[in-house]
């Protein structure tokens, strides 16, 4: 199948080579040649602007882009997917976004003909490269059954969420939980050690009680407790806090308008901030009990 591709950054790359892999012919754009330069050594072709893809004779396009506004730009914009592309191409937008703005891009694509799928995604780099990402997809059901085959090649957990904008509620759902249970499992640690545990000690406990989450078992925030997890490595490696707080920023700003509670994504969100502030939204999120263990 013959597929667009604009966005090859730490996400977008892996994932366009993972389609290339998997036997796919590739137009792709990118602001960055150096990215656009990993994708056409592996065969894909390059194009000037998202125009320029969208305008080849293509399938499905795929776009994965940092925020809400690059994906306005790229789909609406003048030299935007929209201005060039051909009814019946089905649109994946796989970037982390606030649901309006998905139901908007999807609501101006679907007046030309064209099907739009939210489809964020969760797994990281590794599993970018590796193509183990759960993909949370919304939009018409239809649409997902078409896309599903072309987002194995590049996740294994592939879930129907409902209509348009639903993936994106899935992800800053998901997302504002773990950024609360980290601050909470990093708190517990501290508090553990401070008074005299043993940290491999009382992450055992917590693993085997009730306390027991992913951020304590999979993503310990104490160092050398989890050997794989990037507290283990300088907390280098993983998701970076300066994500954390866009996700917490997507979600406090969707629960205003439907009204709903979130006190304590919204702490979360201020403790993000502060820790971004401190210079330090470049590390893995998991290092916010640096800041935690500051305040002792
Ligand atoms: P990134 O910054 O590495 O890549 C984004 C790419 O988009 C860059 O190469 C940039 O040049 C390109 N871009 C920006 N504006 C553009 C435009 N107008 N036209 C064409 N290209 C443009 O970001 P990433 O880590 O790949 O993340 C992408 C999305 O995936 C984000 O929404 C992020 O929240 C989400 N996400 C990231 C991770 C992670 O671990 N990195 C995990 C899950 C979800």
């Amino acid at each position: 199948m013959k597929i667009g591709f604009i966005g090859l950054g730490n996400m977008g790359g892996p994932m366009a080579l993972n389609l290339i892999k998997a036997g796919h012919e590739l137009a792709v754009f990118d602001l960055m040649p150096a990215s656009v330069q990993k994708l056409t050594e592996a065969g894909a072709q390059a194009f000037a602007s998202p125009a320029e893809v969208a305008a080849q004779d293509i399938e499905i396009l795929v776009t994965m882009l940092p925020a809400s506004a690059h994906v306005r730009t790229v789909y609406l914009g003048d030299n935007g997917v929209l201005s060039t592309v051909r009814p019946q191409v089905l649109l994946i937008d796989s970037s982390t976004i606030d649901p309006q703005t998905a139901r908007d891009v999807a609501t101006v694509a679907a007046k030309q003909g064209n099907a739009m799928l939210d489809a964020p995604v969760s797994g990281g780099t590794g599993g970018a490269q590796a193509g183990t990402l759960t993909f949370m997809v919304g939009g018409a059901e239809a649409d997902f059954a078409k896309a599903k085959p072309i987002l194995e090649n590049m996740g294994k957990n592939i879930v129907y969420c409902g209509g348009t904008g639903n993936g994106q509620v899935a992800k800053i759902a998901n997302n504002m939980l773990l950024g609360i249970s980290m601050i909470g499992a990093a708190e517990a640690m501290n508090l553990g050690v401070s008074l005299g545990m043993d940290p491999k000690v009382l992450a055992g406990i917590i693993n085997t009680s009730s306390g027991r989450c992913w951020s304590s078992e999979v993503y310990n925030p104490y160092p050398g407790v989890v050997e794989t997890a990037p507290a283990s490595r300088g907390y280098t490696g993983g998701f970076g806090a300066d994500l954390m707080l866009k996700d917490l920023g997507l979600a406090t700003e969707a629960a205003k308008s439907v009204k709903a509670p979130v006190t304590l994504g919204a702490t979360a969100q201020q403790l993000y901030q502060t820790f971004s502030n401190l210079g330090h939204g470049g590390l893995d999120f998991s290092a916010i009990i640096k800041m935690i263990e500051k305040q002792g």
